[in-house]
């Protein structure tokens, strides 16, 4: 059986949509875990077994993955709480042990190493080597940023034609979600047994200056990219109304971006699930009438 935590999420729904939908795996051999199985009520309506675990509740977990062969633990969403979010992670892969599985699969991010500028990336990272060091065979998937991401910035951006950013010229290749959903689900539902690393991004990396182009092409709207210190733009959020505890953590995209550790292209989501990964310009082009 194939194990997916987070299953409620945008990117959950999505590994769950291409195990069924693409690669046609029996519901029966799907488990789906959530803190609400009430969340999930659709998808226990197209037979998939639906379990309630709770990161902050060990015991859950525990019972949730007995019996489950592979586990994909899908990254908490409590991002502004460092130091959580890192324990709810370690007690899944303690869990996982404590319950047999045979193959843990968990979705990280890019360069998560000691010395990332990426607020959260310790989060990552020491799952990462909770993971190895729980000598269960496992696939880690370094997610790229993904093009949805854009949501939070571009609106604003499009709407007073002024992108502040401090990523100078780094280069981010965006990916579309359901792109690495895509390539995820084909490495849950692959038999692979070895323990690997992959990073996942979309097909081309750019800078903001050309994001900002490739916006101005499709939406007709002008945007001229003011490039700031870290400083200038922490300060700039602020004013803007973006909450206290956040705006550190955009600026240390920009600051990650800035330095280069974002800024690499893999076909590993082509190699993974065989399609070819969306590319920005097409991503635009979709989300044009939200966007602008
Ligand atoms: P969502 O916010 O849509 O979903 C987050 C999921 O986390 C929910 O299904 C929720 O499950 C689960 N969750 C949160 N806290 C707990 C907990 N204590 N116990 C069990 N489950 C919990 O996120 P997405 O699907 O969009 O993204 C998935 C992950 O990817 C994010 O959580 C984040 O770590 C990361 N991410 C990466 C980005 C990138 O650009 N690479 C961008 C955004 C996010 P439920 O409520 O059902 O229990």
């Amino acid at each position: 059986t194939l194990l997916v935590t987070g299953a409620s999420g945008q990117l959950g729904r999505g590994v769950i949509h291409h195990l069924l939908d693409t690669l046609k795996v029996s519901p029966a051999r799907i488990i789906a875990t959530t803190r609400n199985p009430a969340n999930l009520a659709d998808l226990a309506a197209r037979g998939i077994a639906i379990r309630r675990a709770d990161f902050d509740d060990t015991a859950s977990l525990v019972e949730a993955f007995t019996g489950a062969d592979r586990v994909l633990i899908i990254s908490t969403d409590e991002l502004a709480l460092q130091g959580k979010r890192l324990k709810q992670h370690q007690t899944a892969v303690a869990a996982a042990k404590t319950a047999g599985v045979s193959h843990l699969l968990y979705t990280s991010m890019p360069n998560p190493e000691p010395g990332s500028p990426v607020l959260f990336a310790g989060d990552h990272y020491g799952t990462e080597q909770a993971i190895k060091a729980s000598g269960i065979p496992y696939t880690i998937f370094r997610n790229g940023w993904y093009q949805e991401n854009l949501f939070m910035s571009l609106p604003h951006a499009i709407a007073s034609g002024q992108w502040y950013t401090s990523a100078a010229d780094g280069r981010i290749a965006h990916g579309a979600r359901d792109d690495m959903a895509a390539a995820i689900a084909a490495g849950l539902a692959s038999g692979a047994t070895e323990s690997t690393t992959y990073t996942l991004t979309g097909p081309q990396a750019h800078t903001v200056a050309e994001i900002a182009a490739l916006v101005t092409d499709v939406t007709g709207k002008p945007i001229e990219v003011i490039q700031l210190s870290d400083e200038a733009l922490t300060e700039g959020l602020k004013a803007a109304g973006v909450p206290e505890g956040f705006a550190p953590i955009i600026v240390s995209f920009d600051t990650n971006t800035r330095s280069g550790r974002i800024n690499m292209v893999t076909d590993t989501i082509e190699t993974l699930s065989g399609k070819k990964p969306q590319p920005l310009k097409q991503f635009l082009e979709a989300n044009k009438a939200v966007l602008a």
